[in-house]
C-alpha cells in the first residue's frame, strides 16, 4: 500500500505512475514465484477540454454545460429547436436543416436521441434533464456533430424562450478522443484441475485526484498477501490473481480481460472475488452474486468481524461487474463511508493493517470453503 500510494502516487489512465505500478505488482508476483504477465489493451478516452452553451437571440446569456461523451468536437451558432424527448415523429416535417436540437432526457437512450437528431439534420444537440441535479451522458457512436446536456432548470428556461419566439444558440465542444494503452496484471498460481478456477483480484489504478491509497492500493495489498499465504496451501481448482488496470473510468481492465477469456476458461471460474476499498470504514462489505456473498457475510461474521450486505446499487460498481455480466459469480469485498474517497487525502496511512487482515482472513476461508464444495 504504500509503494503503490505514496512511492508511486496516483495513478490515473494513460499516467507513467500506472504503467509502474503494474510493473511493480508484476514483480511482486514473480518474486513470489508466480509466473506473472503484463495483459495490455487499448482503449479509446474521451478527453472534455471545454464545453460552452451561449444564447445569442432574443438575449446574450451563458448556460452551464457539460459535453456528452464522444460528442463531436466544434462550434456551431444555430436556431434552436424543441424536439420533446427525440423520437423520429418529434421532428419538424422538413428536418432540422443544421439547426440545433433541443432534447430532453428520457425514455429513449442518449444514442437513439443522438441519431434521430443527426439524421433529422442537426448541427448540433442539447440535452436536458428530466430531473434535478447534473448528469453524464454518454454515446457509443461518435455523432460528429457537437452534443452537451444541461441542466433540467435551464432546459426549461429555453422552452420558455422557445414559446416568446426565435432563439439562437452557440454550442461549442473542445473535446478530442484518444487511444489509450492499459495493462492487467496476471498472475496464475499452480494448476490442481485444469477444470475449476477461482479468480482473485483488486484494482490498482487510482483517480487523478487523490494517491488511491484505500482505493484500491490496500486491495492490491490484501491480495498480494493473500497470493503469498495461498502458496503453503493446496486447493482442488487453480487460482489466478489479477491486477486490473483504468477501473476508474469504466472497469476497462477487467471488461477487457474477461472478454479475452475463452468460452471454455469462462466456464472453469466458479468464482470470482473482486477486493476494492478493503482498507477504511468499519463495516466489512460484501456485495455480488448472492450465494457468494452469503458466505463471505457468514465467514466475516463468525471471525467476529463487523460485516454486512453491501447495498449500493450496481452502477457504483467494480471489476466483479465485469465477471457477472459474463454470468460468472462474484464477491464484492468492501468496506463502507470513506469520508476521503476520491481525494488527496486518500492515503497510505488512512490505511489500517487489521482491516487488510480482515479482508485476507475471510478470503482464504473462503477458499477453503469453495474447496470443498462439490
Ligand atoms: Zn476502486
Amino acid at each position: 500500500v504504500h509503494q503503490l500510494a505514496e512511492e508511486i502516487g496516483s495513478r490515473p489512465s494513460g499516467s507513467e505512475a500506472q504503467r509502474l505500478a503494474a510493473q511493480y505488482i508484476r514483480d511482486q508476483f514473480l518474486e513470489m514465484g508466480y509466473g506473472a504477465e503484463l495483459e495490455s489493451y487499448t482503449f479509446a478516452q474521451f478527453r472534455q477540454d471545454a464545453a460552452r452553451l451561449a444564447v445569442e437571440q432574443p438575449q446574450q446569456a451563458e448556460i452551464g454545460a457539460t459535453a456528452v461523451i464522444y460528442s463531436g468536437d466544434g462550434s456551431v451558432q444555430e436556431q434552436l429547436v424543441f424536439v420533446a424527448l427525440g423520437h423520429p415523429s418529434d421532428f419538424p416535417a422538413g428536418g432540422l436543416n443544421g439547426r440545433i436540437a433541443l432534447i430532453e432526457r428520457g425514455q429513449l437512450t442518449f444514442e437513439d436521441k443522438v441519431a434521430n437528431a443527426v439524421a433529422q439534420g442537426a448541427s448540433g444537440i442539447i440535452i436536458y434533464n428530466n430531473q434535478p441535479g447534473a448528469f453524464q451522458a454518454s454515446v457509443r457512436t461518435p455523432p460528429g456533430v457537437p452534443v452537451i446536456a444541461i441542466l433540467q432548470s435551464d432546459g426549461q428556461r429555453l422552452r420558455d424562450l422557445l414559446r416568446q419566439g426565435p432563439v439562437v444558440v452557440r454550442i461549442t465542444v473542445e473535446a478530442a478522443t484518444l487511444s489509450m494503452e492499459g495493462q492487467n496484471v496476471v498472475a496464475p498460481g499452480p494448476v490442481a484441475t485444469d477444470r475449476k478456477t477461482v479468480v482473485i483480484g483488486a484494482h490498482y489504478d487510482s483517480v487523478e485526484a487523490g494517491p488511491g491509497g484505500n482505493d484500491n492500493a490496500s486491495g492490491v495489498g490484501a491480495m498480494l498477501e493473500i497470493a503469498r499465504v495461498a502458496l503453503d496451501r493446496s486447493y482442488p481448482f487453480d487460482l489466478v490473481f489479477v491486477a486490473f488496470g483504468d477501473e476508474e473510468i469504466g472497469l476497462i481492465g477487467s471488461k477487457h480481460h474477461v472478454q479475452e477469456l475463452s468460452p471454455a476458461q469462462r466456464n472453469q471460474i466458479v468464482a470470482m472475488i473482486n477486493l476494492d476499498m478493503v482498507g477504511v470504514g468499519e463495516t466489512m462489505q460484501f456485495g455480488g452474486t448472492g450465494w457468494l456473498a452469503d458466505i463471505s457475510l457468514e465467514i466475516a461474521r463468525e471471525m467476529g468481524y463487523r460485516a454486512s450486505q453491501l447495498t449500493i446499487p450496481m452502477g457504483m460498481s467494480s471489476d466483479h461487474a465485469s465477471y457477472m455480466a459474463a454470468d460468472i459469480p462474484a464477491v464484492f469485498f468492501y468496506r463502507s463511508n470513506d469520508p476521503n474517497y476520491h481525494t488527496a487525502r486518500d492515503t497510505a496511512q488512512k490505511v489500517l493493517p487489521e482491516n487488510l487482515e480482515a479482508a485476507g482472513q475471510v478470503a482464504l476461508e473462503l477458499l477453503d470453503q469453495l474447496s470443498r464444495r462439490p
